[in-house]
């Protein structure tokens, strides 16, 4: 006999309440001094030092778009999705206190894989998740669940910073010099290796198999690190007069800092450190390197490296001028506009 609609209805309740009760569980095992009451009540509590604004930021990853089943394993969706709140987080200079998710999945992605995985697609995708929030001590203090065609986790990140103090966009003035942490390109060029790598496997319906060897040389792709540390030391500093985060890529978020602080920009061609293998179209216009990109006054004492991190001078803000290019690219004497090539992700 099958179902009715009512019971059906019943029983996707029934799981669903250990679905959540499996993500509490799990949740628990990473405390934030910040959250006060986490996942089991009606509101999560959050608490801030006195001084302190509060920093949110709200992600959507969609399968198809920021992530393809066929490509990706869980555990790196999981890790990619908070990775992308943490980092506007850190450009902001505010330190992480709580992760909201909400998670819309097949039904199919809920249960265990098959014979052989006992673990679910969404629980390996917590694994991945769980494993960044713990590095940075952010707390899982809220989640929902349904039931969907299509995956889709939306997570909303919440942080403090000093009032006044978080680094904004918008305060990036002509003579400041452009600094970005890390090395850039890395992610655009693993993600055309992973396609690569997808499109030559025997299965296309599961990611390929990733040797511990190709996951680490995919790392800037699969698994980017929030320059959480470094944004909270230019914040504790006052050395950044403005920042933000390589999510789109050099060339369109640089543009949107000028535009915010009304200025432009000049990079020396020769000085956007790249990552090995990667090319110089990919540093200046691949995205998802999630490294920072701030602006400093001339005198300001920026150090090479902060917290092991390398940081690289770039370029300088110029004035903006009408039918000027708001970024530059500079070889020499010869200055090119910088189109913004915007990330397109899987589209
Ligand atoms: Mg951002």
């Amino acid at each position: 006999v099958p179902p009715t609609p009512l019971q059906t209805a019943k029983i996707n309740e029934q799981s669903e309440l250990a679905l959540l009760r499996q993500l509490r569980r799990r949740a628990a095992r990473v405390a934030s001094p910040g959250v006060r009451l986490g996942i089991g009540d009606d509101c999560a509590l959050l608490k801030v030092r006195p001084g302190e604004e509060m920093a949110i930021t709200t992600d959507l990853s969609i399968a198809g778009r920021h992530f393809r089943l066929d490509w990706h394993p869980p555990e790196v969706v999981g890790h990619r999705a908070l990775a992308r709140g943490l980092s506007d987080l850190a450009a902001m200079g505010a330190r992480p206190i709580a992760a909201f998710l909400s998670l819309a999945l097949p039904r199919e992605l809920t249960a265990p894989a098959n014979t052989r995985s006992t673990q679910s697609w969404m629980s390996r995708f917590l694994d991945g998740l769980l494993g960044l929030a713990a590095v940075h001590h952010t707390q899982l203090a809220g989640g929902d669940l349904a039931e969907s065609p299509l995956p889709v986790a939306d997570i909303v990140l919440v942080g403090a910073v000093p009032a006044g103090c978080a680094l904004l966009r918008s305060g990036a003035r002509p003579g400041d010099l452009i600094y970005v942490t890390g090395a850039l390109g890395g992610a655009a060029a693993a993600l055309h290796r992973l396609a690569l790598l997808a499109a030559d496997s025997d299965d296309d319906t599961v990611p390929p198999k990733l040797t511990a060897k190709m996951q680490s040389a995919l790392a800037p792709h699969l698994h980017p690190q929030p320059r959480i540390a470094q944004g909270l030391y230019l914040q504790r500093r006052g050395l950044a007069a403005a920042a933000i985060d390589l999510s789109d890529g050099l060339s369109t978020d640089l543009a949107h800092l000028c535009e915010e602080s009304g200025v432009a920009a000049e990079i020396d061609a020769h000085a956007p450190p790249i990552w090995p293998g990667a090319t110089l179209s990919q540093a200046l216009d691949g995205g998802e390197d999630y490294e920072l990109l701030f602006t400093a006054r001339p005198n300001a004492r920026v150090p090479r490296k902060i917290a092991d991190v390398p940081v690289t001078l770039i370029g300088r803000i110029t004035k903006s001028g009408r039918g000027k290019p708001s970024v530059a690219l500079r070889n020499g004497s010869d200055l090119q506009p910088l189109i913004a090539k915007g990330w397109e992700h899987f589209s």
